[in-house]
């Protein structure tokens, strides 16, 4: 009886879809378009979590990202202390963000990652004022670290491969939109195939992954 059931209980955990969430910070830069060309030969979709300035420096590659099947969040304008300046400070940035974003393609985004995660500095009245006006903060649950020091692959895998097994509920993973997390992309999405996981665009709809607020 028992191996029967073991059978049936690992015939029904193959069949359940296996989805994680990859997410790239800091962009656009001139990666980006290979970044999403990458993705899409691998029949992934990520998230990108953009600053303002730089929506405007590369806004094609901000329409490459959204049309093709990608989503877009705001990750705001000064990436620095100065967005936790004051009470409002943080709503000022995401708004004006979104503003840029809508400017260009007649949609803005209520996804939202703070510099640095919310368990950084955002506090609860910061946070109240962004999830008064709609927006969605964002965090991460595993973080491969990979723009931390200096990158090595086989590091960056081997904090991918702990993360996802430590991870509770559906991988949320922290990239950078930068040429060393370009060029190990194929490698992790070859693992991340290969371990079942359909990677999907975090859309406004979910419940977000938040970190405990100061
Ligand atoms: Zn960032």
């Amino acid at each position: 009886m028992l191996p029967l059931m073991l059978f049936l209980q690992h015939a029904f955990a193959k069949e359940e879809k296996k989805v994680a969430y990859l997410t790239f910070d800091d962009g656009p830069t001139l990666n980006t378009p290979d970044i999403v060309d990458t993705l899409s030969r691998y029949d992934a979709k990520a998230t990108f979590f953009v600053l303002e300035e730089r929506i405007k420096l590369y806004p094609d590659f901000i329409k490459k990202i959204a049309y093709s099947g990608n989503s877009i969040g705001l990750h705001g304008i000064s990436h620095s202390e100065a967005i936790y300046e004051n009470e409002t400070s943080p709503l000022e940035e995401m708004k004006k963000t979104e503003k840029t974003l809508r400017n260009l393609l007649g949609s803005g985004s209520k996804l939202v990652r703070v510099p640095f995660g919310s368990g950084y500095r955002l506090t609860k009245a910061q946070a109240g004022h962004l999830t008064d006006n709609g927006y969605i903060i964002w965090d991460w649950n595993v973080d491969p670290r990979d723009s931390v020091g200096k990158i090595v692959p086989e590091k960056v895998m081997g904090n991918l491969r702990r993360g996802l097994s430590s991870c509770d509920g559906a991988p949320v993973i922290l990239l950078h939109d930068r040429k060393s997390t370009l060029r190990m992309l194929p490698i992790m999405l070859e693992y991340l195939a290969k371990e079942g996981y359909t990677l999907l665009p975090i859309n406004e709809k979910q419940t977000p992954i938040t970190r405990v607020l100061h």
